[in-house]
């Protein structure tokens, strides 16, 4: 397997007034800026799932949540010839953010189910943040193995596909549970640890490089190579 990164956006766009992780909003300007440097570095965007064939300098951009303002960020990627990764909390499709509504934060609309379908159908990939955006390995089994099984279950039926990719809300996970993923079929599961992945990576634990709102392109560059070299990781 070819080292490579994965990318972490939450939010496209400004932070509205009362936002509580201003930090999760990229400006679609920033975001064009850094999907132009990383191209002209050479970088591929891949999808998640395929990232091991030919291309020869891949990195994945990841958006957890899937928040309708990813439409801002697929049109600059669709413009570049470029492609992402999208985590839907899939019983909230078309409504909005209600696990950070529910500890204060303003409301964000997520995708509806009809925007996933022509996001696949436009070449973008999804995977699984679970049934209600849960903290895995904070709650019963059960209850973690269906919010495991079931959204799968219903990304499958609604894109005609084998979803692959899990990505573990707040970045919860423990062995229990990421037996669970695997068990449940997914070949992927995203983690909030920092770093590259390559043939040593635990596949159920990628490492991603965290983009915030000051991400400037050339501390993206900074975190990229910091973190590829395992040295002192920042936030
Ligand atoms: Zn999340």
């Amino acid at each position: 397997m070819a080292r490579f990164p994965i990318l972490m956006y939450h939010k496209i766009g400004v932070p509205p007034e009362g936002a509580k992780v201003p930090h999760h909003y990229v400006s679609v300007d920033r975001f064009k800026r850094q999907i132009c440097a990383i191209l002209r570095f050479g970088f591929k965007t891949t999808h998640v799932s395929t990232h091991e064939p030919d291309v020869k300098k891949p990195i994945c951009l990841t958006f957890d949540d899937g928040y309708q303002n990813f439409q801002l960020a697929a049109s600059v990627l669709k413009d570049n010839g470029q492609t992402g990764t999208v985590f839907v909390v899939t019983d909230l499709l078309g409504r909005d953010n209600r696990w950070d509504v529910e500890t204060g934060d303003v409301p964000e609309p997520l995708l509806s189910a009809d925007e996933v379908l022509n996001l696949h159908r436009a070449g973008f990939e999804f995977g699984s943040h679970t049934v209600t955006h849960a903290r895995l390995a904070q709650i019963d089994q059960n209850l973690a193995k269906q919010e495991i099984v079931r959204s799968k279950e219903f990304l499958d039926s609604l894109l005609g596909s084998d979803t692959q990719v899990f990505c573990y809300p707040y970045g919860s996970h423990d062995s229990d549970v990421r037996l669970m993923v695997q068990k449940a079929g997914y070949k992927w599961a995203c983690s909030v640890e920092k770093g590259w992945n390559d043939g040593q990576t635990d596949p159920f634990r990628l490492k991603r490089v965290n983009v915030r709102r000051d991400t400037s392109t050339a501390v993206l560059f900074w975190k990229l190579w910091s973190q590829a070299r395992r040295r002192t990781q920042i936030d």
